[in-house]
């Protein structure tokens, strides 16, 4: 069977290793004859299980002993409503940076429990989506936090430096954790979806500085509580133990990998092979400012938008799956998370070489 590319944005391809070794030890996990999911969340074996991952995350990111890592349920939405109902009354209000769908789809959950201040629209510059400059952000004097989305999945914009701003810094990093290197300690709380860099969906990974714990709206629901959450191990209800387990093996394997710098070094490669392509071709087109030009989902149009269909039955036949972009923005886009390999990104631009010769 000829390779298949899966370039999903999410749920999104996962290392194959990783795949293999759960296929292994699916049935009869450790020699103790049963499934590593049929075990008590509580028991000794699994919570082995959950302290290395977290303990491997730690040591990926650098995370700092002030801060808690929970792993919780509800995916990136679920943070949406999260953030504001832990956070949002300590003053009522909080600023929140629009890039993109779904910084803008957390403007609209935010609204339910406070005052939501949008500092800034996307921008257009020079005829390229781009992020606002922070110059013309409205900033507010009494935000409780400033929300952004440092990756935005949907339209390919990136964004590699942090706002600088006095009040904590909450980011959705669903689409570029791991990715790159970060410093968590210019964060208040960082959240991300699992089901693109992390592992499968049904797991949210949520990062929080210890003093933003203990401050949520009396009506915050006890699971998206991050002081109950982080008072219990994660362990306040039953986690989605498969999907901690299958991340903790992505952990392993990208600690493996060499870590963060040598997957930011392989993600450079990548985006750079796949951009340079384009900018070469005039049959292809990215519509993103280069400075934000986002690595992990790469977004383009063909010179006729009538060509997408034959654009996309030839890559599937070609073994290269999931390019058509997201339905509000058309188009297409390749998605180039950790687990994807360099060949893979060669082979879609020999296809995209030899499509635009047709
Ligand atoms: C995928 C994604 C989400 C939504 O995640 P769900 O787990 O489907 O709720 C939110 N934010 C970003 C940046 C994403 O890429």
């Amino acid at each position: 069977m000829k390779p298949v590319y899966n370039f999903c944005a999410g749920p999104a391809m996962l290392p194959a290793e990783v795949m293999q070794k759960a296929q292994r030890e699916f049935v009869n996990w450790q020699n103790h004859g049963i499934s590593v999911m049929e075990f008590s969340h509580r028991d000794k074996h699994f919570m082995a299980v959950a302290e290395a991952a977290e303990q491997n995350l730690r040591k990926l990111m650098n995370i700092p002993d002030n801060y808690k890592v929970l792993f919780s349920h509800g995916g990136g939405r679920g943070q949406f409503a999260a953030v504001p109902l832990n956070l949002i009354g300590l003053t009522g209000k909080a600023d929140y940076l629009v890039t993109g769908s779904w910084s803008k789809a957390a403007v609209a959950e935010g609204k339910k429990f406070g005052e939501i201040n949008v500092v800034a629209q996307p921008s257009v510059v020079g005829g390229l989506n781009a992020v606002a400059s922070p110059n013309e952000w409205q900033l507010s004097d009494d935000a409780s936090y400033f929300h952004y989305c440092p990756n935005e999945t949907v339209d390919g914009i990136e964004m590699f430096n942090e706002p600088e701003v006095g009040v904590p810094l909450v980011a959705d990093m669903s689409s570029t954790i791991l990715s790159r290197e970060i410093d968590v300690s210019k964060y208040g709380v960082i959240y991300a979806g699992a089901q693109k860099n992390i592992g499968p969906s049904g797991l949210s990974i949520v990062i929080v500085r210890e003093d933003l714990l203990g401050h949520a709206l009396d009506v915050t629901p006890s699971i998206i509580d991050y002081k109950t959450m982080s008072d219990n191990d994660s362990m306040y209800n039953t986690p989605p133990t498969y999907a901690w387990y299958l991340a903790g093996e992505v952990f392993k394997w990208l600690l493996d990998q060499g870590g963060v710098p040598a997957i930011e070094a392989l993600n450079k490669k990548k985006a750079d092979l796949l951009y340079d392509f384009i900018d070469s071709s005039d049959y292809y087109r990215n519509g993103v400012e280069p400075s934000f030009r986002s690595r992990m989902n790469v977004t383009f149009q063909l010179a006729d938008e009538a060509d997408n269909a034959a654009f996309l039955a030839g890559a599937e036949e070609a073994g290269l799956m999931a390019l058509k972009g997201h339905r509000s923005v058309g188009g297409m886009r390749a998605s180039i998370y950790n687990a994807m390999p360099l060949a893979g990104v060669e082979a879609l631009v020999q296809y995209m070489e030899q499509f635009q010769q047709r």
